[in-house]
């Protein structure tokens, strides 16, 4: 029965059967040593010339080859042990020998941490990029991450649910995806920025505590923070709660998780300081400071809240989708967002002034989520769709959310957090591409895949959809994030 590598521990003098792939041959004339790699780590096989068959097939392997071996577990000779590896006490004398796959030549090496290596590259065998331990390590994490913040929420009575991905339009900010209706020719899906009114929606239906791990869509151009067209978002939404209740949640599972998952980690605040959107641009000229004590500290998180945030920002020539420049005012957060309950007057006097119930979650200087109380008042849904300079037909969009709301909608808020985002800056990665098994190129390519492409005129046709001359569209404008 076969074993994993770091299993070979606890099995001196026992005959082991391994498998895996070279990571590394050295041959020494009449000794061959390789390095087996399998997803629990290295360990070492010796091949001498007693047994000539396997040596000589030994002798053929080469990088990447995927073998299978038998042999007998025995301690290192003294000084030849290797402390860098867990398994490094040991070595497999190998008795049996068996290639499962040969290799090409990779075309660069696994074994680095690879950030020298030319990124197209990596991409294009992202399958091979993820060979590397480092990236391994970096997506085991990530899914421990996220089964610790499912066990937490689940537990705390929340319910997992999931939304579609073939939807309508949920304006965030960003540009949609759209996807053309076979079946409703001249009609389209859109992919949601996020499950924004689905979560809302299922507030009316009486979850009261909703949460999702869920993949959101933004067609904007990538920045080292923030990847090209689609990233992960911890989606949650509760009913009959304050800010507060959000606040405290959000902050409980994230001081519990570090301290199970990174527990070298020093939170520099708890707990978290909550501060004006006003008190933070005077005090650091933005609204996502950075609390940290020691800046080149990299086991110090300063997580923080940014609270008070004006309703309503002006309007620029970016946020297109909202009104058609028409409107003075966009929304600064979301167009759900409430406002303050001492505010509401001044939503027909003097809406610059009007304070929105609004929370930022940001870490170490980068905002990593946002979330809000949310208008559960119809009319007052109304109003700001009316501020924002919505048109009717833009309006009649939120049809369904207007008239849900007329159907006892409890007061509810949530919080969303871009997983991508607060996993790389927990395990101190530049990119947040080194954290997503297979990201986009920063110009939305995927280099593996080889997508987009074009696809059949026939599937075209059935979609009723005629390609103009290519590039002579695209909108360079760039909404706002
Ligand atoms: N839907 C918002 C976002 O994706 C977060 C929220 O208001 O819950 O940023």
């Amino acid at each position: 029965m076969r074993i994993f590598n770091k299993e070979i521990i606890n099995k001196e003098g026992q005959e082991v059967e391994l498998m895996g792939w070279v990571a590394t041959r050295r041959d020494h004339g009449k000794i061959i040593f390789i390095d087996l790699r399998d997803k629990s780590g290295i360990s070492q096989l010796v091949f001498t010339l007693e047994n000539k068959e396997i040596y000589k097939t030994a002798d053929k392997l080469r990088s990447e080859w995927v073998i299978r071996v038998k042999g007998e577990v025995k301690k290192r000779p003294k000084g030849m042990e290797n402390p860098e590896l867990e398994t490094g006490q040991y070595e497999i004398a190998v008795n049996f020998l068996e290639i499962l796959a040969e290799s090409k030549t990779p075309p660069f090496d696994v074994s680095t941490d690879g950030y020298k290596v030319n990124e197209e590259i990596r991409m294009k065998y992202r399958y091979l990029d993820l060979r590397r331990p480092r990236l391994q390590k970096n997506l085991k994490l990530r899914a421990k991450f996220i089964k610790f913040i499912r066990d937490f929420l689940t537990e705390k009575g929340f319910v997992e649910i999931e939304t579609p991905i073939i939807t309508k339009s949920t304006p965030e900010g960003a540009r949609d995806f759209i996807v053309p209706s076979r079946l409703q020719p001249g009609k389209f899906y859109a992919l949601p920025q996020s499950p924004q009114q689905y979560k809302q929606l299922l507030m009316v239906s009486g979850f009261e505590k909703y949460f999702q791990i869920a993949k959101c869509f933004r067609d904007e151009d990538s920045r080292a923070n923030r990847a090209y067209g689609e990233f992960t978002q911890l989606d949650l939404e509760m009913s009959f709660v304050e800010q507060n209740d959000i606040l405290e949640l959000t902050e409980r599972l994230f001081t519990e998780l570090i301290m199970q998952i990174f527990p070298e980690k020093k939170i520099t605040q708890i707990p978290w300081p909550k501060i004006n959107y006003h008190e933070t641009i005077e005090k650091y000229g933005n609204d996502t400071p950075d609390i940290r004590k020691n800046k080149d500290d990299k086991n110090e998180l300063g997580f923080a809240w940014v609270i008070n945030f004006p309703l309503f920002t002006k309007q620029t020539e970016k946020d297109f989708f909202y009104g058609s420049g028409k409107s003075k005012w966009a929304p600064s957060h979301h167009m759900f967002t409430a406002p303050y309950p001492d505010d509401i007057k001044l939503l027909d006097t003097d809406p610059g002034k009007v304070r929105g119930l609004q929370h930022d979650m940001v870490l170490n200087g980068v905002e990593v989520g946002g979330g809000s109380i949310r208008i559960h008042d119809p009319k007052i849904q109304e109003k700001v769709f009316e501020l924002i300079g919505f048109t009717k037909e833009q309006k009649g969009r939120f049809e369904h959310m207007l008239e849900a709301f007329n159907y006892g909608v409890p007061p509810h808020a949530g919080i969303a957090l871009g997983l991508d985002r607060l996993i790389a800056i927990l395990q101190n990665e530049p990119n947040i591409r080194e954290i997503i098994a297979f990201p986009k190129t920063g110009d939305g390519r995927d280099l593996m895949m080889q997508a987009p492409s074009e696809v059949d005129k026939q599937q075209l046709d059935e979609l009723g959809i005629k390609i103009k001359a290519k590039n002579s569209h695209i909108n360079k404008a760039q909404p706002r994030s």
